[in-house]
């Protein structure tokens, strides 16, 4: 049965996408099978994953308003297959923007995507959440269905305040919605270990979550930041990069962490 992450962090910009999509691959690259489901109007992780948003017929859209099952609507990326790192993605385009108001009349509407979900968690090992920034009623989807939440977050000086939200979400959704989520552990990303203050609220966060905090750091890295405009996430667009090695370490991780759980 798959485990189920919710990669999330009401901030933008602060490596959802980017920790979604590299992990998803890195975690294939290990042999896990994984979904990884695009919950952002956006569609950057669509996009990153070698998918083309405007292209396709079926999205999380229509999962959540039940005009489709995630067997009918998942795809997959042939740049990703072709590179040993293929996972299926359920994808999203702007389209998904429409879902929140739509859903607001509808009944279970914070449980559509756990529904769906049930009917192929055994296809899976791992299945991958990358939320929008904000806390939604997609956010709220995603918070529902998961087992664990993965935060990104940047060392920064107002990085722990905005925690704080996250973690009394977090809290809400465990007493009222779900009683299996769990903060799984905070990830360090974009992280320069010249820049003392990072450094410091590095200290600060292990002082305060303890080991929950991943050993892993995804470092700076400019390959990261490339890879989008190729379709792949960084993990097959330059496997020996700093970050490339990074998110492999981190997939690592996640497995070695679920196994002994
Ligand atoms: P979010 O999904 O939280 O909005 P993204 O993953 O899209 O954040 O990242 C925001 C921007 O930062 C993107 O342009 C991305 O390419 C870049 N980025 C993310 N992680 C790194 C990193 N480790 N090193 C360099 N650039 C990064
Ligand atoms: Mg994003």
């Amino acid at each position: 049965m798959a485990k189920i992450f919710c990669i999330a962090n009401q901030k933008g910009g602060v490596g959802k996408t980017t920790t979604t999509v590299n992990l998803a691959a890195g975690l294939a690259k290990v042999g896990q099978r994984v979904l990884m489901v695009d919950l952002d109007p956006q569609g950057n992780a669509t996009m990153g994953s070698g998918v083309d948003k405007r292209k396709l017929d079926l999205t999380v859209y229509d999962v959540l308003l039940e005009s489709a099952s995630i067997a009918e609507a998942r795809v997959q990326s042939g740049k990703l297959v072709d590179a040993g790192c293929g996972y299926d993605i359920l994808g999203a385009n702007r389209e998904l923007a429409g879902a929140e108001v739509e859903m607001v009349e509808l009944e279970r509407r914070e449980k559509r995507l756990k529904n769906a979900l049930a009917q192929v968690a055994q296809d899976y090992d791992f299945i991958l959440i990358d939320c929008p920034p904000s806390l939604s009623m997609l956010t709220l989807n995603g918070l529902c269905c998961a087992h664990g939440v993965i935060v990104p977050m940047q060392c920064e000086y107002f990085a722990l305040e905005g925690l704080a939200d996250l973690v009394n979400t977090i809290k809400q959704v465990h007493a009222n919605l779900n009683k299996e989520l769990a903060i799984i552990g905070l990830l360090r990303v974009m992280f320069d270990p010249r820049i003392t203050l990072q450094q410091q609220v590095s200290e600060q966060l292990k002082a305060r979550f303890g080991d929950k905090v991943f050993n892993t750091v995804i470092p700076r890295n400019v390959r990261l930041a490339e890879a989008p405009s190729y379709g792949v996430p960084g993990v097959v667009f330059d496997p020996s990069s700093k970050g490339a090695q990074a998110f492999l370490a981190f997939a690592e991780e996640m497995v070695l962490r679920i196994n002994s759980q």
